[in-house]
C-alpha cells in the first residue's frame, strides 16, 4: 500500500526530538521554528509530559464519556484559571476541524439560523462546515459547497452588518490573527465591532484559537488583546503538544441541552493528561512571558535585515514578509542550515511558530543563517 501524499514532502525523517530540536536518522540536529504546524507548545518530549503520559497510560489510557472522568474537570478548572475565561463550559474533541465543526453546529442549534460568515484567507479545518468556512476553493468539495457561507474582507464592518441584518447568520467565525492565511490581523475597532454586531443580531461570535491559543501570542488567547467576549472559542494544536486533542469553550449564555454534542475519543484520559501537563508547564516555566520576551527579541533582530519588508503577527506566531517568493530560501534554511520554518498562503511569507520554550541563542542561530542566505 502506498501513502496518500498530504503535503509537499521534505526529504527528512525525524526519529527523535528534544525541546526545540528534531534529530533525523543520521542524528543531524534541526532547529524547529515551526513546531509541526504550531503544535509543539512546551517543547518536544518535555520530561514532565513524557512522565505524565507514560504514567497515565499505565493506569488508565481510555474510557468513553459514559463514565465520570475527573481529569476533564481538572482540565476545565486549570483552563479557566490560566485563560481567565470565567464560567465557560468545556467540550472536548480531537482536532481543530472537529472543534470548529462543533462550534458551528452549536451556534446553529442555539439561534436556529444556518448561514456562516467567515473572512478572506481564513482557515478553519477540512471537515464539512469548517472547510466550507475556509477561504480556499480548491479544498471545498461539492458536498461542502452546499453550506451557505459568505466570505467578507477583514475590516469590513459595513458588509458584516448587511449580512447579519438578514437574520439568517448563525455564526461569524474568525481567527483574530490568521494562521496559514498569512498572519493578517485587523484593528481593535474591527474585532470589537464584530462582537457588538453579533450581540445585536443574535449571532454567535466564534473565535478560532486553534493556532493562536494556549499562550502562543503571549496572551492565553489572541482575542484577549481586544475588548470582546466570544460566544464560542475553539482550541486544539498547542493544547496537546502533539497529542491529538481539541475542544470548544462555550459562553454561559449558551446553554446546550444534554446530548447535542458527543464524541467517542474526545476528552479521554490520555488527552486530558497531555493537555493538563501543557497548562502546568506553561504556568511553571512562565512560557507566556517567554513568548512575549522572545517575540520582542525576534522583532528587534528582524528589523536589522533590510530584505524583510514586514514583520507580522504577535508573540511566537510571526511572519516575515519578503518581496520575493521564499520557497528557495526555506529549502536552503532546512537543507543547508538545518532550520525548520513554515510557509503560508502568501508565497512571500515565512512563518515562525517555535515551541514557547525557545531562547535567544536559537533566535540568533536563525538570523545568522538567514543573513548568510540573503548574502549569497
Ligand atoms: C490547523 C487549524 C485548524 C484545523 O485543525 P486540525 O487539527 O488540523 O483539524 C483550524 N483552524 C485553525 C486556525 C488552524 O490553524
Amino acid at each position: 500500500m502506498s501513502l496518500f501524499n498530504v503535503y509537499p514532502l521534505f526529504d527528512i525523517t525525524p526519529l527523535k526530538a528534544k525541546d526545540v530540536y528534531v534529530f533525523d536518522e543520521n542524528n543531524t540536529k534541526y532547529l524547529d521554528l515551526y513546531g509541526g504546524h504550531a503544535v509543539i507548545s512546551i517543547g518536544h518530549s518535555h520530561p514532565k509530559y513524557v512522565f505524565t503520559i507514560s504514567e497515565q497510560v499505565s493506569k488508565l489510557g481510555f474510557y468513553s464519556n459514559s463514565i465520570q472522568n475527573p481529569l476533564q474537570v481538572e482540565l476545565a478548572n486549570k483552563l479557566e484559571l490560566l485563560s481567565g475565561c470565567k464560567d465557560y463550559q468545556l467540550f472536548l474533541c480531537n482536532s481543530g476541524a472537529e472543534a470548529n465543526e462543533n462550534a458551528l453546529k452549536l451556534a446553529s442549534f442555539h439561534n436556529g439560523k444556518h448561514k456562516i460568515v467567515a473572512f478572506k484567507n481564513s482557515f478553519h479545518g477540512r471537515t464539512s462546515a469548517a472547510v466550507a468556512a475556509t477561504d480556499d476553493k480548491k479544498i471545498i468539495a461539492p458536498i461542502n459547497a452546499q453550506q451557505d457561507v459568505e466570505i467578507l474582507e477583514l475590516g469590513d464592518l459595513v458588509s458584516l452588518e448587511k449580512a447579519l441584518e438578514k437574520n439568517n447568520v448563525c455564526a461569524v467565525i474568525i481567527e483574530c490573527i490568521q494562521g496559514v492565511g498569512g498572519l493578517d490581523e485587523s484593528t481593535s475597532a474591527f474585532y470589537e465591532g464584530i462582537d457588538k454586531l453579533c450581540k445585536k443580531y443574535n449571532t454567535c461570535f466564534i473565535a478560532d484559537e486553534v493556532q493562536s491559543g494556549f499562550g502562543r501570542t503571549g496572551d492565553f488567547f489572541a482575542f484577549q488583546k481586544y475588548k470582546v467576549t466570544p460566544d464560542i472559542i475553539s482550541i486544539a494544536k498547542g493544547m496537546g503538544n502533539g497529542f491529538p486533542v481539541g475542544g470548544i469553550l462555550i459562553h454561559p449564555n449558551i446553554k446546550p441541552s444534554f446530548g447535542l454534542l458527543g464524541t467517542t475519543f474526545g476528552g479521554n484520559h490520555l488527552a486530558c493528561a497531555a493537555s493538563l501537563t501543557v497548562l502546568e508547564v506553561i504556568e511553571d516555566e512562565n512560557l507566556m512571558q517567554n513568548a512575549k520576551e522572545m517575540s520582542a527579541y525576534f522583532m528587534e533582530k528582524a528589523q536589522d535585515i533590510s530584505e524583510i519588508k514586514k514583520i507580522k503577527g504577535r508573540g511566537l506566531m510571526l511572519g516575515l514578509e519578503f518581496d520575493f517568493p521564499i520557497s528557495e530560501l526555506r529549502k536552503n534554511l532546512i537543507y543547508k542550515h538545518h532550520i525548520f520554518t513554515g510557509s503560508a498562503k502568501n508565497p512571500n511569507l515565512i512563518r515562525i511558530l517555535p515551541p514557547l520554550t525557545i531562547k535567544k541563542e536559537h533566535i540568533d542561530t536563525f538570523f545568522e543563517a538567514l543573513k548568510l542566505e540573503l548574502e549569497t
